[in-house]
C-alpha cells in the first residue's frame, strides 16, 4: 500500500480541530471520511473545513452534516491512466480508492502518479555548469580546447588506463577502433549477439562481416565455449576474425580473460564495448581496460552522460593518437588543408567534455545508486520466484546500469504482457536486447550458440524484462514500480 490510509480516516464526530491537526500531520492536504462500517463517505481538505467554519462551526464541532451524497471514489484495481482521466474529469487532484467492500484501500495523488517513469534518465551533479561556464566564458566553443583534454586525462586517470580520445559517440569510438585496426571488406569480425546494435554495426560501416557469438547464461556476455566453436570453424575455414568485439551487458564485465586465452594463441586483438560498463570492475582493473581497446558511450541513457558523446581508451598511444587524427578529418600536418587519409567528424565538442568532466566526479555515487536500485528490486521481490534476475559474476562489480531479470517462461504472463501493464501504469520497462543473431539486417550472418544448437541469447530476449534504474530515482517512484510488479508477478 501506498500510504497508511488508517492515518487518513476520521468520521462525522471527529471535531473540526482534530481534522484540522490531522490534515497537518499527514500533509498531502486530504483526509477520508468514513462511516461506522469503515466505508468511504466523502473526501475532506483543508477547504471543506474552512467553509464549514464560515458558516458559523467552531474548532470543537464535528463534521456531522457534510454532504456525502456524491462522493468521487474508484476501485482500488484502477491503472494510472484511468485515475488520472478520472481526476481530470472530476476536477481534483486527489483520488481515493475502495475495495469490494467500499472500504478505503489508498488515496491517490495526482503529483506522485502523472510522472511517468522512465527506464534511465540523465542525473546531473553540481560541477558539470563550472565546467560548462569556463568553457563559454573562455570562448572555447570551438570544437577542440581544454575540457576535451582534460576529461580525456581525467576519465584515463579514474579508469587506469595511458590515453582516451574524445568522441561524438561511443559507435563513432568502435568505428574508429575497427578502422584503426585495418578491418577492410572482405575481413570477419566477432560480435557479441546478445547486445544493442552499435555494438556490431561499425562492422558493416567498413563492409567486413560480422560473425555473431552468444551469450554465456553465467554472465550474459560473450560465451567462451560459443567463441571456440567459432575459431574452430574460422580456423578451419582459413579465415580467422581481424577483431573480436566483447560487450559488457548492462554494466557486467565479460569475462575477459577466457576470451582472450582463446584469442591470443592467433594474436586476434580483442575490443571491449564498455559502453554500460564504465566503473564496473574485472578482477580488480576497471572495465573497459582489458583488451586491446576499449571505449564508453555518454549517451543520455548511459551512467554517466555528456548528452551525446563516447570515449576510445587504450594502453597504446599509437593508437589514440590515430584515433584523434581520423576523428578530426584526417587532416596532415601542414600549414594547409591537406588530406592524404579519409578521416571522420568525430571529435567530441569542448561544451559536452565540460558536462563529462562534471559527471565524472560522480560516477562513483552513480554506480552506488545504480546497484542500491538493483538490491531493492531483488529484495522487495524476492518471494516471487515468477522472476530470477541477471547473475552478478564472482570475478568483479556490475555498475547494474538496468536492473535486469527474466520472467520464468510458466508463469501466467509473459515478459512482453508485464512490460504493456506496466506502461498502463505509467512505467517504462524494455524487453532485453533483441540479439543480433535475430535481427533482419544481420539475417545472412554466420552465428554461433552457447548451446549444442540453441542460444541462450533467444531466451533472454523471449523472457527478459529491463526495470526502471535511473540513479535519480527515489525510493519512493522505484516502490510504486514494486507494488505493481507485485501484483503482476503474484501467482493468481
Ligand atoms: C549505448 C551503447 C553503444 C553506443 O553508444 P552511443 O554513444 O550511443 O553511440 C554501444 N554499445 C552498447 C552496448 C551500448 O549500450
Amino acid at each position: 500500500m501506498a500510504r497508511n490510509i488508517q492515518s487518513l480516516c476520521i468520521s462525522a464526530d471527529t471535531k473540526i480541530i482534530d481534522a484540522l491537526e490531522k490534515l497537518q500531520e499527514t500533509g498531502i492536504g486530504i483526509l477520508v471520511l468514513t462511516n461506522k462500517h469503515g466505508q468511504l463517505q466523502r473526501t475532506v481538505t483543508d477547504g471543506d473545513l474552512r467553509r464549514m467554519m464560515l458558516t458559523g462551526r467552531s474548532l470543537s464541532d464535528t463534521l456531522e452534516g457534510l454532504d456525502t451524497t456524491d462522493p468521487v471514489y474508484e476501485e482500488e484495481a484502477i491503472d494510472v491512466n484511468r485515475a488520472l482521466a478520472a481526476m481530470d474529469l472530476h476536477q481534483v487532484d486527489h483520488l481515493p480508492l475502495v475495495n469490494t467492500n467500499g472500504v478505503p484501500t489508498d488515496v491517490l495523488l495526482r503529483r506522485e502518479i502523472d510522472k511517468k517513469l522512465l527506464l534511465s534518465t540523465p542525473h546531473l551533479g553540481d560541477q558539470e555548469m563550472k565546467f560548462v561556464s569556463e568553457a563559454f566564458r573562455s570562448n572555447w566553443i570551438a570544437p577542440l580546447g581544454p575540457n576535451v583534454d582534460a576529461f580525456e586525462q581525467e576519465l584515463a586517470a579514474h579508469v587506469n588506463i595511458g590515453h582516451a580520445a574524445a568522441l561524438c559517440s561511443g559507435t563513432a569510438a568502435l568505428h574508429l577502433a575497427l578502422n584503426i585496426l585495418g578491418v577492410a571488406p572482405g575481413d570477419t569480425v566477432f560480435c557479441s549477439s546478445l547486445t544493442f546494435i552499435a555494438s556490431a554495426a561499425p562492422v558493416l560501416y567498413q563492409r567486413a562481416t560480422p560473425v555473431l557469438i552468444d551469450s554465456d547464461p553465467a554472465t550474459w556476455n560473450m560465451s567462451p565455449v560459443a567463441l571456440a566453436k567459432a575459431l574452430e570453424s574460422a580456423k578451419q575455414s582459413g579465415q580467422l576474425p581481424k577483431a573480436v568485439v566483447v560487450v559488457n551487458l548492462y554494466g557486467q564485465s565479460a569475462d575477459i580473460d577466457e576470451i582472450q586465452l582463446l584469442c591470443d594463441p592467433y594474436g586476434i586483438p580483442v575490443i571491449e564495448d564498455a559502453a554500460e560498463s564504465l566503473g564496473a570492475t574485472y578482477k580488480g582493473k576497471s572495465s573497459g581496460t582489458l583488451g586491446r581497446m576499449g571505449f564508453y558511450s555518454f549517451n543520455g541513457n548511459k551512467i554517466i552522460t555528456t548528452s551525446g558523446g563516447g570515449m576510445l581508451v587504450s594502453d597504446d598511444e599509437t593508437l589514440i593518437k590515430k584515433a584523434r587524427f581520423l576523428s578530426t578529418q584526417a587532416k596532415d600536418d601542414v600549414p594547409w588543408y591537406e588530406h592524404s587519409e579519409l578521416g571522420y567528424n568525430y571529435r567530441m565538442s569542448n561544451v559536452l567534455a565540460g558536462i563529462g568532466r562534471g559527471q565524472l566526479r560522480v560516477l562513483e555515487d552513480r554506480v552506488a545508486s545504480r546497484r542500491a536500485v538493483f538490491e531493492r528490486y531483488q529484495q522487495e521481490l524476492k518471494s516471487y520466484r515468477a522472476i530470477s534476475w541477471m547473475p552478478e559474476a564472482d570475478y568483479g562489480r556490475s555498475t547494474r546500469w538496468l536492473s535486469v531479470g527474466l520472467i520464468s517462461p510458466d508463469h501466467r504472463l509473459s515478459a512482453k504482457e508485464i512490460i504493456a501493464s506496466l506502461s498502463n501504469e505509467g512505467i517504462e520497462a524494455r524487453h532485453v536486447w533483441k540479439p543480433m543473431h535475430m535481427q533482419p539486417i544481420f539475417a545472412s550472418y554466420a552465428r554461433f550458440p552457447h548451446f549444442e544448437d540453441t542460444f541462450f541469447a533467444d531466451t533472454a530476449f523471449a523472457n527478459g524484462i529491463c526495470l526502471p534504474s535511473g540513479s535519480n530515482m527515489t525510493a519512493d517512484q522505484q516502490m510504486r514500480v514494486v507494488r505493481v510488479l507485485q501484483s503482476l508477478l503474484s501467482d493468481h
